[in-house]
C-alpha cells in the first residue's frame, strides 16, 4: 500500500492560495522592471506585464520575456543608457 504523502497537495495549496493569496518569489529576472514569479505553495507562475501588473505566465508571455531579456542583456552589455 502506497502512502499518499507524495501528493504535493496542489489542490490544498491552491485552496490555501485562494484564501490567503499566493506567495510569489522571483523565479527569473527579465529586465529591471519585469520579473517572473512563482508561488511557493501552488507553483503558479506569473510575470510582470508591460503595464506593470502581474499576469499569468503563458507560453506567449514566456516568449516575450525571453525576447525582452535578450534585448535587455544586449543593451546592457553595450552600456548605452538613454535618459528617458
Ligand atoms: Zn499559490
Amino acid at each position: 500500500m502506497k502512502t499518499s504523502t507524495i501528493q504535493h497537495g496542489n489542490k490544498f495549496s491552491s485552496f490555501f492560495c485562494n484564501l490567503f493569496g499566493h506567495h510569489y518569489v522571483v523565479s527569473k529576472k527579465v529586465t529591471k522592471h519585469i520579473k517572473e514569479y512563482k508561488c511557493v505553495h501552488c507553483q503558479k507562475q506569473v510575470t510582470t506585464d508591460v503595464s506593470g501588473k502581474l499576469s499569468e505566465l503563458t507560453p506567449q508571455m514566456q516568449e516575450i520575456n525571453n525576447t525582452l531579456e535578450d534585448m535587455y542583456q544586449k543593451r546592457r552589455s553595450r552600456v548605452v543608457q538613454s535618459v528617458a
